[in-house]
């Protein structure tokens, strides 16, 4: 079995997440049921993490399916739709943008959280979705496919549907607004609220969103129990931590557990009191710190740290029990300006780097700030 079939098996054959399943059900039953059928665009919103492109790419391999009707749980794997969604050849099946196609980029639930996870300098600066638009053009070449009548199911995915520009979506809404026999369009979206209203008025949205916490829990316990190179299992109060700085994405908190930089938030404690105290020097905690971690990871570790110093100042509790980020804060509190002013430089070394700056200039110039916070 070569590499780019196990991607697909990845995607489009991968379980049913467990708090996905009666949303599943629902669904399935409806396409099954005679005189029903499926909402003709359907959206699946909301932030990243919690399943929807494995969702939507399920489905879509499920309505494709020749034999559906004989596997509710999911596409058969074996028939030729099947076989076409393996070889990335499918004829009723479009996907904008092109990186969006399973089989042309990384598997679905990395992908949701990849902005996260840059594992490399190289990934760091093509990570971003900052850049990608959908354009009017795309969603014009999707036009004789959709509207090429004809038998059988036609399906277009649009990921990143907040990336379309105004005259994009224009010209998708006149697609919705003339709903074919037997075309379906999926739109995923990690921020929704920049969507047309126009468009949001014109689909169904999928109830992706809401997630028992109970069975969250459960099934992060497991992946990161079922992970080889974790090291040491992870306790229960560690779990729910990662819950919570995951908004409750269980794709993400997974992500974040196995996060090189999760593991260093005490050193980043510690570097930055004796930044403050001067036992150290902002040179030699740049030296020291671009041994441990690559810039933009130290950066999604600061902002982790941010979190909580806002959540403290804003007289919450810090979600992080496991560090002694709260103890620190009670003797010594940065005030809100100073910790937004040490956001914005973390924002404004994203920019730099997308820009060449070179990874030492950028630390030296971070751990320069860390200083004052
Ligand atoms: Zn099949």
């Amino acid at each position: 079995m070569s590499e780019r079939t196990n991607m697909t098996d990845d995607i489009y054959f991968a379980p049913l997440l467990p708090w996905q399943q009666v949303l599943w059900s629902q669904l399935t039953q409806r396409v099954l049921a005679p005189q029903q059928s499926l909402p003709h665009a359907l959206l699946a919103a909301g932030m990243q993490g919690m399943g929807k492109r494995a969702f939507v790419w399920r489905l879509v391999a499920w309505l494709l399916c020749r034999v559906r009707d004989e596997h509710p749980l999911g596409a058969c794997g074996h028939c030729e739709s099947c076989q076409w969604l393996r070889s990335g050849t499918h004829p009723s099946l479009q996907a904008l943008p092109l990186i969006s196609l399973p089989v042309s980029g990384d598997n679905a639930y990395n992908q949701e959280i990849a902005s996260s996870t840059a594992k490399d300098k190289k990934s760091t600066k093509t990570a971003s979705n900052a850049s990608l638009k959908i354009k009017v053009d795309d969603i014009r070449a999707l036009q004789p496919f959709i509207y090429q009548g004809g038998q059988g199911m036609r399906i277009c995915v649009l990921d990143h549907a907040e990336k379309m520009t105004i005259a994009a979506a224009n010209a998708l809404l006149k697609t919705l607004e003339e709903p074919q026999a037997q075309v379906y369009l999926f739109l995923i979206s990690d921020a929704p609220s920049q969507l047309l209203p126009t468009i949001k008025s014109r689909v169904q949205q999928l109830a992706l969103q809401r997630i028992d916490p109970a069975i969250s829990l459960d099934y992060v316990t497991q992946a990161l129990g079922s992970t080889v190179n974790h090291r040491e299992a992870v306790g229960a109060a560690a779990i729910e931590q990662l819950i919570q700085l995951a908004n409750g994405a269980p794709l993400a908190a997974i992500t974040l557990a196995q996060a090189p930089w999760y593991s260093k938030r005490a050193l980043w404690l510690t570097t930055w009191q004796a930044l403050r105290s001067g036992k150290r020097s902002s040179v030699a905690a740049s030296d020291y710190w671009q041994t441990q971690l690559g810039i933009i990871e130290f950066i999604q570790l600061s902002e982790l740290m941010l979190l909580d110093m806002r959540r403290v100042s804003l007289g919450f509790d810090a979600l992080q029990k496991d560090v002694k980020l709260a103890e620190i804060l009670q003797d010594n509190e940065p005030s809100e300006s100073v910790i937004e002013h040490f956001s914005y430089s973390l924002q404004q070394t994203k920019i730099a780097l997308q820009q060449n700056v070179q990874e030492k200039f950028a630390y030296d110039n971070l751990m320069q700030e860390l200083v004052s916070l």
